[in-house]
């Protein structure tokens, strides 16, 4: 088991220590704040800063274009309308059933938790959603529970972001022990951002709960560049490999973060480090505010080209798109235009 003793804080710490103010973002870095127009400060009102200390250290000083900056410091071009770009790009109103449940596959469902992450990104396609109104309370687990046994094909649950690893074990653990019982439930699958962003969230009590479920466990990480991945993480990350855990990590994407086909290699290479494997990456889904991370379909159809030539297979993510209304993510490969 890792020793987190040299780290000064907590996870629980980190997460109530988290830098949202857009100034003190850029005097850590050294960088001049004049940048911060008015329309970044108004972005940062409508989806505010979120980033964890830890996070920050992994940027590199002085560098206005640090890929990890950029993934997290509003923008004034945000603010851009663009056509095509919605605010539920992926018609996840219309899929929820209950509070909490978005079905959009037939074997599987995400259920959200809870509407806080560690980190805000600013091309996350969830970044208008009304979790306010969409989190399950536990007078609504009968119902939930009906829902599952109404669908006799759900063999797995998907707890994704707002980040399930944001709530402490005892909560994690209630809905643990709630999906558990049910017997058609074979698989859960945890999408979270946090073992990167703040590693320490991967502690004892958690990775135990994990390893004594009677439910296959797949822990989704959600890393877009090596930066991310210093060796503090990598540990962290890498003791998973002695449980039964499965730990794949999925990739957005990115204009000027991790466009280039060297960038997603060198992040698949860091990945297997830490005995993680590669399994999405997501053409960016076309959210209202994030138009300036979009790329063109032939950069992505060259990089992905390049990808396959250098990679082994076993280190190659899968290119993919979800497109609203489909049976499943829409594989690219070629068919991007
Ligand atoms: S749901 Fe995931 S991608 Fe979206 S802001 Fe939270 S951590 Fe980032």
């Amino acid at each position: 088991m890792i020793n987190y003793l040299f780290r000064e804080q907590n996870w629980k710490s980190q997460l109530s220590d988290l830098i949202t103010d857009p100034y003190e973002l850029l005097t850590t870095l050294n960088l001049s704040t004049d940048q911060l127009l008015s329309g970044a400060l108004l972005a940062s009102e409508q989806f505010k800063l979120r980033v964890p200390r830890a996070f920050v250290r992994k940027m590199v000083p002085n560098d206005p274009f640090d890929p990890l900056l950029l993934q997290v410091l509003p923008h004034h071009l945000e603010l851009e309308d663009h056509i095509n770009f919605v605010a539920d790009p992926l018609g996840e109103e219309e899929a929820t059933q209950l509070p909490g449940v978005l079905h959009k596959y037939e074997s599987r469902f995400l259920l959200t938790l809870t509407g806080a992450c560690a980190i805000h990104c600013r091309y996350c396609f969830r970044r208008h959603f009304p979790y306010q109104d969409n989190l399950p309370k536990s007078k609504d687990w009968a119902h939930i529970k009906s829902y599952i046994e109404s669908q006799a094909k759900i063999n797995e649950v998907i707890l994704s972001g707002g980040d399930p690893l944001t709530l402490s074990n005892s909560k994690f653990k209630l809905w643990l022990e709630r999906i558990e019982s049910i017997p058609q439930i074979k698989m859960l699958r945890i999408h979270s951002r946090v073992p990167v962003v703040i590693p320490e969230r991967l502690d004892h009590e958690l990775i135990t709960m994990l390893k004594q479920s009677r439910l296959n466990i797949v822990l989704v990480i959600h890393a877009n560049h090596a930066n991310e991945l210093d060796d503090f993480t990598i540990a962290a990350l890498a003791q998973l490999s002695a449980t039964q855990i499965t730990v794949l990590n999925q990739s957005v994407l990115l204009k000027g973060i991790n466009d280039s086909a060297a960038t997603i290699e060198a992040l698949s290479y860091r990945l297997f480090e830490a005995k993680v494997l590669p399994y999405y990456l997501h053409v960016l889904d076309k959210v209202k505010g994030a138009a300036h991370f979009d790329l063109e379909p032939q950069v992505i159809n060259q990089l992905y080209t390049d990808v396959l030539a250098t990679l082994p297979g076993y280190l190659v993510p899968k290119l993919v798109r979800e497109i609203a209304g489909e049976k499943n993510k829409t594989p690219l490969y070629g068919e991007i235009h």
